[in-house]
């Protein structure tokens, strides 16, 4: 147990994510599943609430007091190649998970970030690289080892608690502690992948948007890909290739055979001068080159719209909105859904919104910047998707917890069915509210 005058105190409550604090009366650092007990059952009769953490990617917002479990040290990853399944515990990063299953000619459906959490992204729904292929990575787990409030140990799978295995499966967090879980893996080894960038001043960003949003019309389930509008700032921290550049690039995942990969990849070549191109043949074991996201902390706030279809004129605008001219840098990024996306795997889960062909996400870096403006930024435009908007997605909302309009932002994360089914099952399985700070199961 750590109190913040302990010296390990500040890195076990310090994460990826730095825009957020989270001060807990103490930290509970658990290596094992019987500590994971005793952590809960100390919490239950101190009264004190519980929020728990693996890398910290996902810090919804402030937080102080209660108890914080920090489960990185559970990070057991283990492969069955004739199975096709990996058993994974909550502080596994995606990258262990990838090189684990790579000798094996198999892949797990991670996302961009190779050092997200493997488990809390899975029990979020998980949209990742190979999404249009094979789903949610929610849709392929096995079963969820869960600590109950009451410090039950449970083997949740679709025969032994159906309801709770539906819930875990999507809307995961608040439950309990995970303390692992087993999901398939995909016989994936290589892929078609990577990005093609434009000058977002030299080609007209709506053009461009409008290209690819017309160009996923036709595309088989084989090809996952993102639109992303990058509006890099003029400062001194970013690399001098980037400063005050403008960079729309559309990155991709292509399952199929290359040539056919890059034979439907012509027609986006064809829209405007291409300033770099990164598609090639990869091993997953590398897949995180294809977003190239930043591994080193720092403070970021993000919200999303999931939306049935988008728009061109409201896509034009909502670039237009986050540009270069947006206060504050704000990425915009848009990725196509369907395919597998949007079919139900055949034990049903709380992943919302399969119906939704794209999910469109604003992410803003907080330096010098309050959450409180950034929120403010985003209420001019994302009400620009609401006609078609359909929700938000839980995994891609960083640091909303908080300020104005929390309580709407958190009923839009599940449809009133989904919303009804998620409170009976925190009733049954957290009657007292032990486990705080997960949206969409507070209040
Ligand atoms: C750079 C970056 C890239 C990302 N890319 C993707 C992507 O491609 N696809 C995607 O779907 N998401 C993506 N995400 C979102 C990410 O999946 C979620 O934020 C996820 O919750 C992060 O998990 P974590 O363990 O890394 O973070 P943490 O902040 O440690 O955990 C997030 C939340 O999960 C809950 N939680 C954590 N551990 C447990 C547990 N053991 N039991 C129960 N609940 C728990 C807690 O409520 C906690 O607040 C990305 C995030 C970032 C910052």
């Amino acid at each position: 147990m750590l109190g913040a005058r302990d010296s390990a105190y500040a890195r076990e409550t310090s994460g990826f994510q730095t825009g957020f604090t989270q001060r807990p009366e103490q930290v509970r650092p658990v290596a094992s599943v019987a500590e994971v007990v005793g952590a809960i059952t100390h919490a239950r009769e101190a009264g004190l609430p519980v929020r728990v953490r693996a890398t910290g990617h996902g810090t919804p917002g402030n937080s102080e007091g209660g108890m914080l479990i920090s489960t990185r040290r559970l990070d057991e990853v283990r492969i069955d190649p004739h199975a096709r399944v990996a058993r994974i515990g909550a502080g596994a990063r995606w990258s262990q998970v990838i090189e684990a299953a790579a000798p094996h000619g198999l892949a797990p459906l991670s996302g961009s970030s190779p050092g997200v959490g493997a488990v809390s992204y899975t029990l979020g729904g998980g949209l990742g690289l190979l999404g249009r292929s094979w789903g949610y990575a929610a849709d392929h787990v096995r079963s969820v080892d869960l600590v109950t409030a009451g410090g039950e140990r449970l083997r949740v799978t679709a025969d032994s608690e159906p309801e709770l295995f539906w819930g875990l499966r999507g809307a995961g967090h608040g439950f309990g502690v995970v303390t692992a879980l087993e999901t398939g893996l995909v016989p994936v080894t290589h892929v078609y992948g990577g990005g093609l960038s434009f000058d977002g001043r030299e080609t007209d960003p709506g053009a461009l948007l409008r290209a690819w949003t017309g160009w996923t019309a036709g595309l088989p389930d084989a090809m996952s890909s993102t639109f992303a509008a990058l509006p890099f700032p003029d400062a001194p921290m970013l690399p001098p290739a980037l400063r005050g550049r403008y960079t729309i690039t559309v990155r991709v995942a292509y399952t199929g055979d290359p040539e056919e990969g890059a034979r439907l990849m012509a027609p986006l070549r064809a829209v405007g001068p291409v300033t770099e191109d990164t598609l090639r043949t990869i091993p997953y074991t590398g897949s995180g080159h294809i977003h190239d996201e930043p591994d080193t902390p720092h403070a970021y706030y993000g919200d999303n719209a999931v939306v049935r279809d988008l728009d061109p004129a409201a896509g034009a605008e909502l670039l237009a909105l986050t540009g270069p001219d947006a206060p504050g840098m704000t990425i915009t990024q848009i990725t196509h859904l369907g395919g597998a996306l949007g079919r139900e795997p055949a034990v049903p889960n709380a992943v919302p919104y399969r119906e939704g062909r794209f999910l469109v996400r604003l992410l803003s870096m907080l330096q010098g910047t309050d959450p409180a403006a950034v929120r403010a930024h985003y209420a001019r435009v994302l009400p620009l998707l609401a006609p078609s908007a359909l929700g938000r997605s839980l995994n891609f909302a960083f640091g909303d917890a908080d300020g104005d309009g929390h309580e709407e932002r958190a009923r839009a994360l599940y449809g009133a069915h989904a919303r009804g089914r998620l409170a009976g099952l925190k009733k049954t399985y957290d009657p007292t509210g032990l486990f705080v700070g997960s949206r969409h199961l507070d209040g």
